[in-house]
């Protein structure tokens, strides 16, 4: 009996290349840029973590709340924060559980947001009892994307 591999866990090579719709390539004698470059280009710019430069959240998530995008607000220690509000911060984890403990928007919960990448901490997740929620990102920690 010779070796065997280990159950399970081999990875399986798999090219996920595909072809563009539409199959043939129209005669000339070299194609552009591949579809990833093109997409890679056109993608829209992350607003990064400063401490690591991970994305955090994309320009396009920035929403207002109480009619304003941006707040000032200080803690319980008297720091000072100023914070963005977007609906959504796919790099930036909630963590602990939610408290309304010193909440700044009435009617949220609270949890600290820290970085996914780097655990720097970037500001509150704010839950509201109905169910919605945004982030309240301290802006001094991040790094917004160059003006296009
Ligand atoms: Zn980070």
């Amino acid at each position: 009996m010779g070796e065997r591999e280990a159950s399970g866990t081999r990875p399986a090579p798999r090219s996920a290349r595909r072809a563009p719709p539409g199959g043939r390539e129209a005669g000339g004698p070299q194609a552009g840029p591949g579809p990833g470059v093109a997409r890679l280009a056109a993608e829209e710019p992350w607003i990064r973590c400063r401490a690591c430069g991970a994305g955090v959240a994309r320009p396009a998530d920035r929403i207002a709340v109480g009619g304003r995008h941006r707040h000032r607000f200080a803690n319980p220690y008297g720091i000072v924060f100023e914070i963005g509000c977007f609906a959504a911060a796919d790099g930036c984890l909630a963590v602990g559980s939610p408290t309304e403990e010193f909440t700044w928007f009435s009617g949220h919960a609270w949890q600290v947001g820290v970085c996914a990448a780097c655990r720097t901490h970037l500001g509150w997740r704010f839950a509201s009892a109905a169910g919605g929620g945004f982030f309240g990102l301290i802006l001094e920690r991040l790094v917004e994307p160059p003006a296009a």
